[in-house]
């Protein structure tokens, strides 16, 4: 049978095994407890110490048993840590690394912790939804003063270990060897013999006052809709007003509410969704990748200097190449001048700057192309212009170079093909400003290697993108399904709401920005070149003319000063401009139109669920290959509000029945048929199915 601790003299050592985090699983749960009875059983036992590595102590619960019967499986980790309270020898948490979630909780309830100086401390549950569920609301204030313990479980942050030196929280702050370390207190422990220190029978750190007046500014700072912080805040004050038992039956009480609230799954599936989308289906997590370690960016404008910046900041050197001396030095320029931004408000320290800037080199002539790894296009949104910058790529650059284009609309087949190697070309979609959005869709080609993808998926963690794969198609996932959102954002003007309504009704519903005020951000002259370019937009009936009529005055948002919102110079408020209305008005009297009363409820609907449609037929066309991976561009790339999961998750929420007797009813009532229901969403529905049912 296998070892249960290791016995170095006194001290049995219990290693937590379970890579790459030590969650804390079933099995491992099960050998703590056994491992715990045993050295308490061994009379040539006289102290414990529970060890992970230097690089993780534990990371909590194990999330591959989340939602599973093992999960919740006894023992649980407040049995481990019920016995742990009553165990009669002293045990000593040494933490290195990791230290989170369970793991800190199992860490309090050890008698002493030490701890490596750079070990990360956090209670991260609220982020999840839920809150520490194993008696860390109870035991952390009565470790730490209740300023620095309820800031810990409500924002879920984490500390360096060294930030809490000299709190009961840790006994001693090791710089050296961990084990080493903890070994010589355990045995300092033993010498001196002093009564078992109990965390639960600890006295609070701070007073009720100190509570209040915490939780009171806490308070202050929440964002609404989300439950998790509060009841937090519940469950630590249950620390001051009851005894500890009691408090730990609050603790479970409040944690199994936010469990099951919408909310908490909502975060949960957020957090799966971020993990599923790095995962293709067909190419194993074993692939070898490309070395990407030198990056070339052609186009040095507003998307091709951000880009830049995402390889600088990681530390990759990057060449950037323009057909313009002057657009070459406007590119450069504008990069410096972000990064001496971000110096001056202290966000970069003088010495990165210098170190990103080194990396940074520039050419006029695609010869300079040739030792890149990776080539990333962002030039004019033309396709001739691209097919050109293609082709002349394949005559420089060597043998496994990477081809990608940051393409919005158009056909990477088509962009693929104007080499002699499709296998190595893809998408690399950035969002604008591209060194900020955390979205980056990668657009998966007919012949694109799986190699290929592999690199992309890993390169997108280096820049810290979240990466979802897309299948080629017009405006891939975001924009494709932005365009259906837009056209009843516009509809909805059309029929009698103003912009301000609409924009506050989404708004309210969580959405970052409504849409008018998003365009007016980014401009609303690019949709209005994509529609002057799509005969099949020209050519409907149904389609909302409007933003032409905008356009056509020269209204293109923010840069104008003038957009559906009139803006002062220098600001950034949305200002509302009797001049829009009056378009508005004169518009549909042209069309014959009679203005109707709009209510929120409908913005909401016929906007959210335009976005649910297209989002069907985006998975049933498998240009996306699982919804939640829809959810991951919307929650990532469009303000889609965090709390509601994302477009596909929001539906399952409500319910596919209802999504499809609401659009059904649109249809009836408009005649319009934008409104087609998608067959994925009608068999599902049918079926009494959910979206991320279909997850393969
Ligand atoms: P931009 O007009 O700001 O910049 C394009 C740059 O490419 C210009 O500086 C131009 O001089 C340079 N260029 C043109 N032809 C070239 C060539 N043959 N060789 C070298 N340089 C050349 O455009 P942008 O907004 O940065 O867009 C670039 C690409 O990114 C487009 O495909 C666009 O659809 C896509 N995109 C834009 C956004 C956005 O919000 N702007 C978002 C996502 C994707």
């Amino acid at each position: 049978m296998e070892k249960l601790y290791d016995q170095h003299g006194q001290v049995a050592v219990i290693a937590l095994h379970n890579p790459p985090v030590n969650g804390l699983c079933h099995e491992l749960r099960t050998r703590i407890l056994a491992a715990q009875k045993a050295a308490e059983a061994d009379p040539s036992i006289k102290a414990l110490v529970l060890i992970g590595s230097g690089r993780v102590f534990s990371g909590g619960a194990d999330i591959r048993e989340f939602n599973t019967p093992k999960g919740m499986a006894e023992p649980t980790l407040p049995t481990v840590l019920d016995a742990l309270d009553f165990l009669q020898k002293p045990v000593i948490a040494a933490i290195g690394g990791v230290c989170m979630g369970g793991g800190l909780e199992l860490a309090m309830a050890c008698h002493y912790r030490v701890a490596l100086h750079d070990a990360l401390i956090a209670l991260p549950e609220v982020k999840l939804g839920i809150l520490p569920g194993a008696g860390g609301t109870q035991r952390l204030p009565r470790l730490l003063p209740v300023e620095t313990a309820l800031n810990m479980i409500v924002f879920g942050e984490p500390l360096p270990a060294r930030q809490l030196q000299s709190t009961l929280l840790f006994d001693a702050i090791l710089e050296g060897e961990l084990f080493e370390g903890a070994l010589a207190f355990a045995q300092k422990i033993i010498q001196d013999n002093p009564p078992l220190r109990r965390t639960r029978d600890l006295p609070l750190v701070s007073t009720q006052d100190a509570m209040a007046q915490a939780s009171a500014l806490i308070r202050k700072s929440l964002a609404p809709h989300y439950p998790a912080p509060i009841r937090c805040i519940e469950a630590v004050s249950g620390a001051f007003s009851l005894a500890f038992d009691s408090g730990i039956q609050l603790e479970k009480q409040l944690f199994q509410e936010l469990v099951e609230s919408d909310v908490s799954k909502a975060l949960r599936h957020a957090f799966f969704g971020e993990r599923a989308a790095s995962k293709l289906a067909d190419i194993p997590d074993t692939t070898k990748t490309r070395d990407i370690r030198r990056v070339a960016v052609i186009g040095a404008g507003t998307m091709g200097r951000g880009i830049a910046m995402n390889f600088l900041n990681a530390g990759l050197p990057v060449v950037l190449i323009e057909q313009h001396q002057d657009a070459l030095v406007r590119g450069i320029a504008a990069i410096r001048s972000q990064y001496e931004s971000s110096v001056k408000k202290g966000k970069l320290k003088e010495a990165d700057f210098e170190k990103r800037l080194a990396l940074l080199t520039s050419s006029l002539a695609y010869e300079d192309l040739k030792d890149a790894d990776l080539i990333i296009e962002a030039v004019f949104e033309n396709m001739d212009v691209k097919l050109n910058v293609f082709k002349s790529l394949d005559q420089v650059v060597k043998p496994g170079a990477i081809l990608a284009s940051n393409t919005s609309t158009l056909d990477v087949n088509a962009i693929a093909s104007a080499t002699s190697r499709p296998q190595d070309v893809l998408g690399l979609h950035f969002f604008s400003p591209a060194h900020i959005m955390k979205l980056l869709e990668v657009v998966r080609g007919a012949q694109t290697a799986p190699d290929v993808l592999a690199t992309a998926m890993a390169l997108a963690k280096t820049i810290k993108k979240t990466a979802v794969v897309s299948g080629v198609c017009d405006g891939f996932i975001g924009n494709r399904m932005i365009e259906s959102y837009s056209q009843q954002a516009m509809k909805l003007l059309e029929e009698g709401a103003t912009p301000q309504q609409i924009d506050r009704a989404l708004e309210q519903f969580g959405m970052a920005m409504g849409p008018f005020r998003m365009s007016d951000l980014a401009g609303n002259d690019i949709g209005w070149a994509i529609r002057k370019g799509k005969l099949a937009i020209s050519a409907d009936p149904h389609y909302p003319r409007l933003a032409d009529r905008l356009c056509e005055k020269g209204r293109f948002g923010q840069k104008t000063g003038l957009g559906w919102y009139r803006y002062e110079a220098g600001r950034r408020e949305a200002l509302v401009d009797p001049a829009v209305n009056e378009l508005i008005v004169a518009y549909r009297e042209e069309k014959g139109m009679k203005a109707r009363t709009i209510s929120d409820a409908e913005i909401v609907d016929r906007c959210i669920l335009a976005l649910v449609n297209e989002g069907a037929r985006i998975l049933e066309d498998r240009i996306a290959q699982r919804s939640s991976d829809i959810d991951m561009v919307y929650l990532s790339g469009y303000g889609f509000p965090l709390f509601r999961g994302g477009p596909m998750f929001y539906a399952d929420s409500i319910g596919l029945k209802t999504v499809l007797e609401k659009i059904q009813n649109f249809q009836k009532e408009s005649d319009d048929p934008f409104w087609k229901p998608a067959n994925l969403l009608a068999s599902l529905a049918a079926q009494g199915r959910t979206f991320n049912s279909t997850v393969g």
